[in-house]
């Protein structure tokens, strides 16, 4: 395949996530982009809230009872500014960051495979715990963020407000590309900075079908919306005095973020979302290797595992892995190299999965993401390559919080029990820490977030038919330690050493106050922190 080939598809790519705190509007704006949008393929399950859209994810139980999609999607989606479904210039990949209200480290994977982020925010509760979480992730990981001020039809902040407040709190400066016109509650439509028109929307019934808008100029909407434009026209104005203006070079350096304002549920702002992304949000590019060479997305194909996941649907009872395509072009078929192992593997079974059904994919390039079947021997932060070899640094574990024993409740069980541990440690599920005085009957989980819990013992059940129960344990923070100091550790009140499937040796502490008190005590001792989940 020619390396033109393989840029201009990277050229008319974008790959990206949203981010929100639960409620703020992702799943609405998720089928407001694919309303706007021709949907290609749809790799992973999709779930539905509201019951504006059919389940189709019976990926497990859990999830089904909780209304919660714990599996990650990725949708396809091919989009044309002309609004033409036959012409479309740009393919988006959306990558869907998981939805509940839990954090856990496959969100931090997740992130890992996009090139910007989308920050949902609801505009009448502004910042809120997780927003303000997964910014730093983003901020991290150095990932370009857009933010989207949501639920504009509703009682909410002053733009200036949340811009403040978003400024102050997060330290990222936001450029808006839209102001709208008519306060929190009164959404009539948007001024665009760029153009200084006004673009006016008129509401569908229920939402359900693309919002019709209309473009005025200046003059027009002056008379039209009288004072509601007026104050618009003079927010950009004091935004402009301020400096607030995009800036692409900022926006990629993570100092700044445009801004727009949507109505989800009524289909507003969401056409201008998809043109800023469009414009704005980088091309796929390519990616430093272990040994510090970058493999340039025209290089022969590489990809970076960044999912795993089993059992999505009873039907199919397999693994699936998610890779994301970062150089070359993918062909079905083709047998690539697992750097891990160095051993082959065939890609016969590539596939785009749309909750039951699932299609195949033949052809993929940078940024597109691709699920492969059955792939036991991946995990995520893999790399699989054609030649010549190329290795992608490991995705960081992150530092976990919660700590809990798992035991295994039926006593013939004990075989099913080490395999299903090992397999679902293998798939970064959790952390697996052991020690001699616990014994490997009962190894300690230690997860970013209580659900990674509840995954486990849900998958033990259905995939492994064993019954375990989880009994958290009184430690809260973790520290990496050595042999020489596990010792003394160990004969301290309200603290355990136990050794990490990987082979670190990790010191677990009841609380902070114990650890600083450790700390002071036994100076000389190894206690070096983890990557913390948003350092
Ligand atoms: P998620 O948890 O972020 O995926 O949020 P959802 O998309 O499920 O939305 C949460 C709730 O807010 C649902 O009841 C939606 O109908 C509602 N919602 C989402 N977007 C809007 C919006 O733009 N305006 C209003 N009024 N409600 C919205």
């Amino acid at each position: 395949m020619s390396s033109a080939v393989i840029a201009s598809e990277c050229k008319r790519r974008r790959t990206f996530a949203i981010i929100s705190h639960p409620d703020a509007g992702k799943s609405t704006m998720t089928e407001a982009l694919a309303l706007h949008t021709r949907m290609i393929s749809e790799a992973g399950a999709v779930h539905g809230k509201g019951g504006r859209r059919a389940t189709v994810s019976d990926w497990m139980e859990m999830e089904k009872a909780r209304g919660i999609s714990i599996s990650s999607t990725a949708l396809q989606l091919r989009y044309a500014a002309t609004g033409d479904p036959d012409d479309f210039p740009h393919v988006i990949n959306l990558v869907d960051t998981p939805g509940h209200s839990d954090f856990s480290e496959d969100t931090y994977r997740v992130l890992t495979a996009v090139d910007a982020a989308v920050m949902m925010i609801d505009a009448a509760k502004g910042l809120e715990p997780q927003t303000l979480k997964l910014f730093q992730v983003c901020r991290h990981r150095g990932i370009p963020v857009i933010t989207v001020i949501n639920k504009w039809d509703r009682p909410g902040q002053a733009p200036l407000e949340l811009i403040d407040e978003i400024t102050e709190r997060i330290g990222l400066i936001p450029t808006p590309l839209y102001i709208p016109v008519g306060i929190a509650g009164d959404f009539r439509g948007l001024l665009d900075r760029r153009t200084g028109d006004y673009i006016r929307f008129t509401r569908t019934a229920g939402g359900a079908k693309i919002a019709p808008e209309e473009t005025m100029t200046a003059d027009a909407a002056a008379a039209r919306e009288g004072d509601a434009w007026t104050a618009a026209l003079e927010e950009s104005e004091l935004l402009a005095e301020l400096g607030q203006d995009h800036d692409q070079e900022m926006f990629l350096a993570g100092q700044t973020s445009p801004m727009l304002f949507t109505s989800a549920m009524l289909n507003f702002g969401v056409r201008q979302l998809l043109d800023s992304i469009i414009e704005y949000a980088p091309e796929p590019k390519g990616r430093k290797a272990i040994d510090n060479v970058e493999r340039e997305v025209t290089d022969p194909f590489s990809a970076v595992v960044f999912k795993v996941q089993a059992g999505m649907d009873t039907s199919h009872r397999d693994r699936l892995a998610f890779m994301r395509i970062v150089s070359g072009e993918f062909e079905r078929g083709m047998v690539v190299t697992h750097a891990q192992t160095g051993k082959p593997f065939a890609t016969k079974y590539a596939q785009a999965v749309f909750g039951r059904d699932r299609s195949t994919v033949d052809t993929a390039y940078p940024g597109d993401v691709v699920g492969l079947v059955n792939a036991m021997a991946l995990a995520p932060g893999d790399t699989l390559f054609i030649d010549p070899k190329v290795q992608y640094p490991p995705i960081p574990s992150f530092a976990p919080e919660h700590f809990s024993a798992l035991r295994v409740t039926t006593a013939d069980k004990y075989k099913q029990f080490r395999k299903a541990i090992d397999q679902l440690d293998a798939e970064g599920v959790v952390q697996v820490l052991r020690n001699d005085v616990r014994g490997d009957a009962s190894p300690v989980l230690a997860a970013v977030g209580p659900m990674q819990f509840e995954v486990v013992t849900a998958r033990m059940k259905a995939e492994f038919n064993v019954d375990t129960v989880i009994e958290p344990l009184g430690y809260s923070l973790a520290r990496r330690t050595d042999e020489q100091s596990a010792d003394e550790l160990a004969r301290q009140r309200g603290v355990e050493v136990f050794t990490r499937s990987d082979g670190a040796v990790l010191a677990l502490f009841s609380d902070k106050w114990r650890l600083q008190f450790i700390e002071k005590e036994f100076a000389d001792l190894t206690l070096e922190p983890l990557v913390a989940a948003a350092d």
